[in-house]
């Protein structure tokens, strides 16, 4: 049996290696979008053509958002525990994820490989600041991040049940889950967090799984203008 915190072939690092997502499961394909606008005639095609290309930026340019309900994705997603807390607002997503309460095995904790300041105009932004003592802070968090697993390990040595014990456990926690969303869905979140407004940690992740779809999709990545993976 395979351990989930390996993560899948088809994927991608973020964070500075620390983090990954991966495409676990798809159904579904550009063709499934322009056939779905297609039932209203009782019609479908096997094979999409230059023809469907116009159908479908139609159909993206006209919010027709049911035609895409009908492409899903599984995505395996390896992050820190604030950015799986962003991301399970997501409500119209479907996930399960790894349980401190079952394993105490391959706990990892992520330290940012870059510290950015707060700013000041703006209470949930951050910038990166040049005459910033980074070393320092980060070297910081990760001891912190160390000192948590000690205590955790002495709670559960003395006969603490994991979940209690799991409370001391820092927000730089990685976790993994599964989040299973429709290309309609998956889009709204994509334009959230892939967003100068959301914040870097979850913008990785948003970025990534654009490069995920990318080669699946190259007529619907063409019609929303996104910029080609590096
Ligand atoms: C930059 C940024 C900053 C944020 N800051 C905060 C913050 O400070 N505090 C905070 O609490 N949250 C914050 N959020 C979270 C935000 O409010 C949303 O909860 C999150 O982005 C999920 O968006 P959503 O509800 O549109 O997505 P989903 O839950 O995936 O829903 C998609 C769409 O489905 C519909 N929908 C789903 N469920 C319902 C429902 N129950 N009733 C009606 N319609 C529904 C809505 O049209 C919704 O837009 C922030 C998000 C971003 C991107």
């Amino acid at each position: 049996m395979k351990h989930i915190n390996i993560p899948p072939d088809n994927h991608y690092r973020v964070l500075g290696g620390q983090g990954w997502i991966g495409l676990i499961n798809r159904m579904g394909s550009e063709v499934t979008i322009v056939n779905a606008a297609r039932v209203s005639f009782g019609k479908m095609k096997e094979n999409f053509d230059s023809k469907d290309y116009e159908l479908l930026k139609y159909l993206i340019e006209n919010k027709h958002s049911s035609t895409m309900e009908h492409v899903i994705f599984t995505f395996s997603v390896h992050c820190p525990l604030f950015v799986r807390g962003q991301w399970h607002r997501h409500r119209t997503w479907s996930y399960n994820e790894i349980s401190r309460r079952y394993t105490e095995v391959d706990m990892e904790f992520y330290t940012p490989p870059k510290i950015r300041v707060q700013a000041e105009n703006d209470r949930q932004a951050s910038l990166n600041a040049a005459d910033f003592d980074d070393a320092r802070f980060r070297e910081e968090i990760s001891a912190h991040n160390k000192k948590s697993l000690e205590l955790y390990k002495l709670l559960i040595a003395g006969g603490v049940c994991r979940e209690q014990a799991r409370g001391v456990l820092p927000q730089n926690m990685m976790v993994t889950f599964w989040g299973t969303v429709n290309l309609s869905n998956l889009l709204h979140f994509l334009e959230l967090r892939d967003s100068a407004h959301a914040q870097w940690e979850i913008r990785e992740y948003a970025a990534a799984i654009k490069k995920l779809i990318l080669p699946l999709f190259p007529n619907l990545v063409k019609i929303l203008g996104w910029k080609k993976a590096e």
